[in-house]
């Protein structure tokens, strides 16, 4: 285990490109953090810089209080497991577990322990024979992990380790890395774009943007519940969360369709007053109003909320909830509902956002200005 220390860290390659820009956090003992946004927004950079793979251009960065900058790699106590996990394919299961510990010079008969000991975490006891060419793409990415874990080193570095795998693949991996993760307690640091994986397998998530800006650091739990930006709030959450632009005027939230009051949801109507701002609500927040099944009338719902009239675009049904593809005004919104309340496709609806469900947004600076959470 090891903590590790950022402080303005920051990336400039050689082209002039600043990769990264202020990164600034502390990582505990043992914690799970998961790296999360889109393509291209610093990432694996960021990874890269922990594993000494690339220089720190400014700022600091300290391994369990120690400035690590000028660290060389093999003095980080780091194993990194990447997207392409790159086995050797002469080379047995054992022999690709064992191949780091061989190149350090130590004894066949301690490298053959770690060999056997590595593979029964990984349930690949029954595998240590075989090449990797007889194995599911699942067992390969194991051997993977398992050759970064025989080094019993107290920092993971993961890049996308399961992007090569096939969905199903990919959650049973996920629940294991957790499980290992667990069992050995490295803290770890975990890159993916899948904010699936990332709400899943984190103690803590950095949420990046593209130019290599941190939004937000937190729990799953902070990052759904209480984005702080737009950015994070679009981003986390399948289906997205729905968004719709208007302004505040004379207390109310409005649109050429749209009158909300907001009182319930801010606590300074007043501060925000003709202000742009975005309304937002999560997709399975709503409780859908006066649809049953078949058509008959459902009680009306008794939360306090939005009732909102829309028309019904399109529903798909996923089995335990149906997407329903509305539009309030003309502004296209998903709902995730009960399939067994679902409106019918072309019909018109009404549906309810609970106050306690409704955030806004400043248009401007897409900082959030209230979540209707903290107020209910
Ligand atoms: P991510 O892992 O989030 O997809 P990266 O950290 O790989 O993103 O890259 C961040 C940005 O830095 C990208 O725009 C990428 O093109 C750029 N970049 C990566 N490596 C280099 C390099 N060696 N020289 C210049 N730019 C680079």
């Amino acid at each position: 285990m090891a903590q590790l220390l950022f402080k303005d860290v920051n990336k400039v390659y050689p082209n002039g490109y600043h990769a990264v820009h202020d990164f600034n956090m502390e990582i505990k003992h043992g914690e799970f953090i998961c790296l999360v946004g889109d393509s291209g927004c610093g990432k694996s950079t960021t990874l890269r810089m922990i594993a000494g793979l690339e220089d720190i251009t400014a700022g600091e960065f300290y391994i369990d209080g120690k400035l690590a900058n000028q660290m060389s790699s093999r003095d980080r106590g780091i194993a990194m497991v990447f997207q392409s996990y790159a086995l050797y394919p002469h080379l047995t299961v054992a022999e690709n577990l064992g191949f780091g510990l061989t190149l350090e010079g130590i004894d066949a008969d301690v490298i053959d322990e770690r060999v056997a000991a590595t593979a029964k975490i990984l349930g690949l006891t029954d595998y240590l024979e075989r090449f990797p060419r007889q194995l599911s793409g699942g067992q390969c990415q194991r051997v993977a992990v398992g050759r970064a874990l025989i080094r019993k080193v107290s920092i993971f570095l993961m890049d996308e380790p399961l992007s090569n795998l096939d969905a199903k693949q990919r959650v049973t991996m996920r629940s294991e890395i957790k499980q290992i993760h667990r069992s050995v307690g490295a803290t770890t640091i975990y890159v993916t774009h899948d904010q699936t994986e990332a709400m899943t397998m984190s103690d803590r998530i950095v949420v990046m943007r593209s130019g290599g800006y941190v939004q937000q650091i937190g729990t799953p739990y902070e990052l759904y519940f209480y984005p702080k930006n737009l950015f994070v709030a679009g981003f986390i959450g399948e289906p997205p969360m729905n968004f719709i632009r208007g302004t505040v005027e004379n207390g109310h939230f409005k649109t050429e369709t749209l009158d909300l009051d907001i009182k319930p949801i801010v606590k300074d109507a007043n501060a925000i007053e003709g202000k742009k701002v975005v309304f937002a609500f999560r997709p399975e927040a709503v409780e859908v109003y006066g649809v049953e099944k078949k058509g008959a009338a459902k009680p009306a719902a008794k939360t306090e909320g939005y009732v909102i009239s829309s028309n019904v675009d399109l529903t798909e049904l996923l089995g335990d909830t149906t997407n329903v593809y509305a539009n309030v005004g003309n502004v296209n919104v998903i709902l995730k509902i009960n399939p067994h309340h679902t409106p019918e496709m072309g019909s018109e609806f009404k549906f309810v956002i609970p106050h306690k469900a409704a955030y806004l947004f400043d248009a401007e600076t897409e900082e959030v200005i209230e979540s209707g959470l903290e107020r209910h």
